[in-house]
């Protein structure tokens, strides 16, 4: 009899995380290493933000909190959402959660029955097939095409739906593309939902607040009059707001799943940590200058970057309009070998010999869905990206 459960052994571990966590430690030990792996932003948490939750601390804020959120911080999100999606909601149409992964496990958690469909457009965040499959779901890919931005067409969701569909996946602005869809593009999408009723929506728009482009930003639940009950939004501060250690994400969506929600994380992890919660007020009701002074560094670094990758020889690379993401297509690389003699036959053993010849990590698409792909993470500083991307450019040259 196996030790562990069939279901964490058919796991695998998020390579995202692996990666991070690898350059971590080879710089520990004293390695050069320059990381375009971290998906976190490489800025520190606004101050008030800080003082917020150290100020709860001290008044003694340290017993049990509601499950869902404090009155005050579900308010907050609410009204972030009424000021920038035009949404009328109130806090029973919000659940905080132990950041957006929990939000988004519970999501698939209490709209899924096991051998339901989720639709999933590649490439994706390692993180939803897993969870989706943790949950019992099936995954059904729909592939896009770089020459399209990796973006899905309502003909390819038409295409993709069965009777046995329940969930569509939405991320916009993309990890790990880097793309974001247009308001039109999303509409359109909506447009799809709103004639299968039987479909749900899950809508990770964490990277909402990080676009580049001067494109409005259209929210799913707000494209269509009729579907905005069948979507989940996932949304949290990790990004925007530089506070991925801080474990907050949150999830909008009708009262009757936002209770179904909390059901569960009452099981699971109870609320978030309570002297946490005037930091979520705090973040969306305070100075936003911080987040926009951090956008504009992005936006710096998506345009520098693309001018680098883009200069490669075959190289093709979707300009990067949103998250902190490039992903360009290597495959021309493929079946050359690198100085020390490592074969190049796929994405990771790219990943694994630029980490080992040149001390750069960067993350293989094969578990994003896009094995032809790598993805490089510019959330580090501008410096490091061009010592990096000299490196990168430098390995590439000297496959033969
Ligand atoms: N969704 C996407 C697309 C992400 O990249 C991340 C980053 N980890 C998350 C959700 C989860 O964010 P959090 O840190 O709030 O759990
Ligand atoms: N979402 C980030 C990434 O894709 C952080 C790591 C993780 O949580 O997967 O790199």
């Amino acid at each position: 009899m196996a030790r562990l459960a069939d279901r964490i052994s058919r796991l695998k571990d998020s390579s995202t995380l692996a990666v991070t966590a690898k350059a971590k430690a080879l710089k520990a030990a004293g390695a050069d290493v320059i990381s375009f792996g971290a998906g976190e932003p490489d800025f520190a948490t606004p101050a008030h933000i800080v003082e917020a939750a150290c100020k709860a601390l001290r008044e003694g804020k340290t017993r049990y909190e509601n499950t869902a959120g404090t009155p005050e911080a579900r308010k907050a999100v609410a009204q972030y959402f009424q000021d920038r999606f035009q949404r009328q909601i109130g806090p029973e149409n919000v659940i905080i959660s132990t950041g957006a992964k929990q939000a988004l496990y519970l999501a698939f958690l209490t709209l899924m029955n096991p051998g339901q469909e989720l639709l999933l457009p590649a490439p994706y965040w390692v993180t939803y097939p897993a969870q989706a499959t943790m949950a019992g779901g099936k995954i059904k890919v729909i592939e896009t095409d770089v020459a399209n931005d990796f973006k899905v067409t309502p003909e390819l969701l038409e295409a993709a739906i069965t009777p046995e569909s329940r969930l569509f996946l939405f991320c916009s602005p993309s990890n790990p593309a880097g793309i974001s869809y247009t308001a039109q593009e999303t509409k359109a999408l909506a447009e799809v939902i709103a004639r299968h009723p039987q479909l749900y929506v899950i809508s990770d728009e964490i990277y909402e607040r990080l676009r580049y482009t001067d494109e409005p930003y259209l929210s799913f639940a707000q494209a269509h009059p009729e579907i905005a009950d069948r979507v989940v939004t996932i949304n949290g501060l990790s990004k925007a707001y530089a506070m991925t250690g801080w474990r907050i994400g949150y999830a909008v969506a009708a009262p009757d799943i936002i209770k179904a929600m909390t059901k569960l994380q009452g099981h699971m992890s109870s609320s978030i940590t309570s002297f946490n919660m005037p930091a979520v007020v705090a973040a969306l009701e305070g100075p936003q200058e911080p987040v926009e002074k951090m956008v504009a560094e992005f936006a710096k670094r998506a345009e520098y970057i693309y001018k680098r990758l883009t200069a490669i020889p075959n190289l093709r690379c979707p300009r990067p309009t949103g998250a902190f993401y490039a992903f360009p297509d290597v495959s021309a690389y493929f079946g050359l070998v690198d100085p020390q003699g490592q074969a190049i036959d796929s994405a990771a053993s790219l990943a694994s010999g630029l980490l080992e010849a040149e001390k750069v990590a960067i993350v293989a698409g094969e578990d994003f869905g896009a094995p032809n792909h790598v993805r490089l993470s510019f959330a580090t500083s501008m410096e490091l990206i061009e010592r990096g991307l000299d490196r990168f450019s430098n390995y590439l040259a000297s496959l033969r």
